[in-house]
């Protein structure tokens, strides 16, 4: 039986997308093996980043600056924006490091199951960023989900009557996968062979 403050811990942990209560406290047992070493280090890191984390008020990215470093970065190209569900799929894909134009993040996807409608993603911000003209190429990069590719349609019909043109990820992305779990080498393949939306 582990006291009040290790039980503490491995439910907070536990509560981390990925990590059940097994794998929390396995990570706590990590942390108490490694105390001297690692825990300061994690620590520090959780600190840092509590006081400085915001989101980007263009892309939506979350970053310890605004604008974050990809839109305040001007060799990144203005004229192709990739459209993400979730930061997460975001870093993912900057992490495949084939794409250098910027982003937009939604923040989820529609789901009528979960009650999500276009208002409640950033769909307006991403017509006022189209709007305001610059951009040629909008790659929407949704997940391979049923409702990833509903709101992938649904956003190209609202893109329809700008001249811009729409791509999407390859298929060849496995059925139901999500982008963040891909390795690199498949999503630069994705981006590579990327197509209109049709
Ligand atoms: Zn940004």
């Amino acid at each position: 039986m582990a006291s009040q403050e290790i039980e503490t811990l491995a439910s907070a942990l536990a509560r981390l997308p990925g990590l059940g209560p097994r794998s929390a406290r396995r990570a706590v047992l990590w942390l108490v093996k490694k105390r001297e070493s690692a825990l300061p280090a994690l620590l520090d890191a959780l600190t840092e980043v509590q006081g400085r984390l915001v989101e980007c008020h263009i892309c939506g990215n979350v970053d310890t600056q605004d604008p974050c470093g990809i839109c305040a970065d001007p060799r990144r190209d203005a004229k192709q924006l990739c459209v993400v569900e979730d930061v997460a799929d975001l870093w993912a894909l900057d992490r495949a490091k084939l794409f250098t134009g910027r982003y937009h993040v939604l923040g989820g996807r529609l789901s009528a199951l979960d009650g999500v409608r276009p208002e409640d993603l950033a769909i307006d911000t991403l017509l006022g960023r189209v709007e305001e003209g610059g951009v040629d190429e909008v790659v929407l990069a949704m997940n391979a989900t049923l409702e990833g590719q509903t709101t992938a349609h649904y956003i190209a019909e609202r893109l329809e009557d700008y001249p811009v043109r729409i791509t999407q990820l390859a298929h060849g992305l496995p059925v139901g996968g999500e982008l963040d779990y891909l390795d690199e080498g498949t999503l630069a393949q994705a981006l590579r062979a990327r197509r209109p939306l049709g």
